[in-house]
């Protein structure tokens, strides 16, 4: 938290409000909290990093990643200029609240939902309204739009809820929306569902994805998103050049050019043993909602202090208090087996100790 009694007095006024991202993430033995790959990174990949030369490191990137661009166009089947690359796909949601919100326009998304947009909001001195989703977890779409939103935030599976946004809501969102829509596709591969097909029928969607979670390839922090090449193109210049290290972008060519059957495999792999997880849970008489993404949320009361016990036992999880119609929760990443046992063997114990407490 910023201490306000020692602000700099030249510090820009809209940042006032503005702390550090703190997901409270201290390293532990097993760590389920972020939804990366849990496999590890994809095997050709790998080798490309490990045998990066060094003009590599000494030499500029290319200026807005043109040869990963094409790949990514090949993996999504549109064309390169309808691609645009950042740092992350934080980078491409923050440079597209540049790109098209003037200071005090309003950003509007679903609650709960990502924990950066408010942030990226605030840090570009728009107004966040958060619309707290139905009691189905479809997003509340009357609400975001009565708030005339110049950029509507959709996140398709949601995180953390892990629902998907119906087709039918995510069009009517594109023909009623008055200004830019971001849908963030960040867990789409686990879900099998996109609406990428859309982006050539509506020139104000942004499709936003990225290498982080199913690509393993967090670290790296490779983001994209696609929309018609005009407003790609704002965001590009909202973004600016050499964005992507060189490294991210020929590790990342070497995944979409070789690692692809990898990478489908332990996306299979985290969709079974996500519903293995699910029944695991409901066998200890758990009520896990549906997840279309690599993670579980599933309601624990006091989930805080839960979250805090497990810590104790080396398996950090992360928890959401007091989600609007779900109350607490604790979200956690799904990966190896052994893993997951080690997390439910954790969690058996922690519910023992508290019955028993
Ligand atoms: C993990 C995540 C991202 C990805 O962020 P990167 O900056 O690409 O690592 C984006 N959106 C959501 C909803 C996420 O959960």
């Amino acid at each position: 938290m910023t201490d306000q009694s020692t602000r700099l007095s030249v510090a820009r006024a809209a940042y006032e409000a503005v702390s550090l991202y703190d997901p409270k993430r201290a390293p532990v033995a097993l760590d389920l909290t972020d939804n990366t790959n849990l496999w590890g990174m994809p095997p050709v990949a790998e080798r490309t990093w490990r045998e990066m030369p060094v003009s590599r490191i000494t030499r500029y990137p290319t200026l807005y990643a043109s040869e990963l661009k094409q790949a990514l166009a090949t993996y999504v089947g549109v064309t390169p200029d309808m691609i645009v690359t950042g740092c992350g796909s934080d980078d491409i949601l923050d440079s597209a609240m540049r790109a098209f919100g003037e200071p005090g326009d309003r950003v509007a998304g679903p609650e709960p939902s990502f924990a950066m947009i408010p942030i990226f909001a605030q840090m570009n001195a728009l107004s966040y309204v958060g619309c707290v989703e139905q009691p189905s977890h479809e997003p509340d779409v009357d609400a975001l739009l009565a708030t005339q939103p110049k950029l509507l935030y959709l996140c398709s599976p949601n995180n953390p809820t892990g629902a998907v946004v119906a087709r039918d809501t995510i069009e009517r969102v594109l023909r009623d929306a008055p200004g830019v829509v971001l849908l963030d596709e960040a867990y789409a591969e686990f879900a099998g569902v996109s609406a990428v097909d859309l982006v050539p029928h509506f020139d104000r969607l942004l499709v936003i994805r990225t290498m982080s979670k199913a690509f393993g390839l967090a670290g790296l922090r490779i983001g994209y998103a696609l929309g018609q090449p005009a407003l790609v193109m704002e965001v590009e210049k909202s973004r600016g050049p050499y964005k992507l290290n060189a490294m991210a972008e020929h590790t990342a060519l070497a995944a979409l050019q070789h690692d692809m059957p990898w990478v489908n495999e332990h996306i299979a792999l985290a969709v079974t043993l996500r519903e293995r997880l699910a029944v695991a849970l409901r066998t200890r008489g758990f009520t896990p909602l549906t997840s279309h993404a690599n993670f579980v949320c599933v309601p624990v009361p006091d989930c805080v202090n839960v979250g805090l016990a497990l810590r104790e036992r080396g398996v950090a999880v992360r928890p959401f208090p007091g989600l609007p119609h779900i109350g607490d929760t604790l979200r956690i990443s799904v990966g190896p087996w052994p893993l997951l046992e080690q997390f439910l063997a954790a969690f058996d114990d922690v519910m023992a100790a508290r019955s028993s407490a």
